[in-house]
């Protein structure tokens, strides 16, 4: 079933667990996803980027998947830059916004925020913002040590902009890091961004920074962990694994592609602590959790 980021984040904030984010961007994708969250019976957040093709298509295939799902899913624009592409985002029927003006000075961030969070708010809609910067994994060197988010400056950010979500810098990045490398997250600032923000904290850049760090992550208060290159990766590798020796495989092609993003799902639901942590909301409209383990069993 379709729910709001805020709900699935409220439950755990709560239940100091995290939600995996996960990269969707076609109907293979989503199903992908949203089967593996069923697997798992966890909560799912899915981040659509906004180079989707055909964006507002997506957002009906969401809308249609999550509609027939077991388990709880939000849609969420990923980084969207500008408020046009808010408005493309309440268009496709998601869930929830993601502005990122994290790049800019303080006072463009919190106009632009102000502004986006009037319109989603208006809409029935939820917004997560950035602040501080989460750079990118091949400039770890500088992006992981710089622009970390200020507790002062991230109470006064929420106040001013209304935002319902954050998304903190507290040394990931996005994309692959060099080779052998793992971040270093600072977990006393998290904790301290835990203490005094009101709203549920997001982590950016999960992919390869490592389980045993994301998971104290999720412990110390993050409720949402952004997943894409580790997801693109495990696909990548599913396919060259593959016997492709034989010309119907061709039409296989989407089942083993989703077989690589599934493994990796399932893997980053266990880091996160969601796993079996879907609340009822089936479709059949069941209403306790018995009843739903009993259909599922049969
Ligand atoms: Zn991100």
């Amino acid at each position: 079933m379709l729910v709001s980021m805020k709900e699935i984040c409220a439950h755990a904030r709560e239940g100091h667990y995290g939600v995996p984010a996960l990269t969707s961007g076609n109907e293979h994708i989503v199903r992908s996803a949203i089967e593996a969250a069923e697997e798992k019976n966890s909560p799912l957040i899915l981040l659509c980027n906004v180079k989707a093709p055909d964006f507002q298509y997506l957002g009906k295939v969401i809308n249609d998947l999550a509609a027939k799902s077991r388990v709880p899913v939000a849609a969420i624009l990923d980084h969207g830059p500008d408020y046009a592409s808010a408005v493309n985002a309440v268009k496709a029927n998601l869930t929830d916004i993601m502005i990122d003006k994290s790049s800019e000075p303080y006072e463009v961030n919190v106009a632009e925020t102000k502004k986006v969070c009037e319109l989603a708010h208006a809409a029935g809609m939820y917004v997560e913002a950035e602040l501080g910067h989460v750079g990118n994994a091949d400039n770890y060197d500088e992006d992981g040590h710089t622009a970390f988010t200020e507790p002062e400056m991230a109470v006064k950010f929420v106040e001013e902009t209304g935002c319902d979500f954050l998304a903190v810098a507290v040394g990931t990045a996005h994309g692959q890091y060099p080779k052998g490398m793992k971040p270093e997250i600072q977990f006393e600032l998290l904790k301290e961004l835990r203490e005094k923000v009101p709203v549920p904290l997001v982590l950016h850049g999960g992919s390869g920074s490592g389980d045993d760090n994301i998971a104290e992550a999720c412990r110390l208060g993050i409720t949402k962990v952004n997943l894409a290159n580790d997801l693109y990766q495990g696909c990548i590798k599913e396919v060259l694994e593959h016997d492709w020796s034989s010309g119907w495989a061709a039409y296989g092609f989407y089942g083993v592609v989703a077989e690589g993003y599934k493994k990796v799902a399932r893997h980053y639901f266990d880091v996160c602590g969601s796993t079996g942590k879907a609340w009822e909301c089936s479709p059949k409209g069941l209403t306790s959790k018995t009843e739903t383990e009993t259909v599922k069993e049969g």
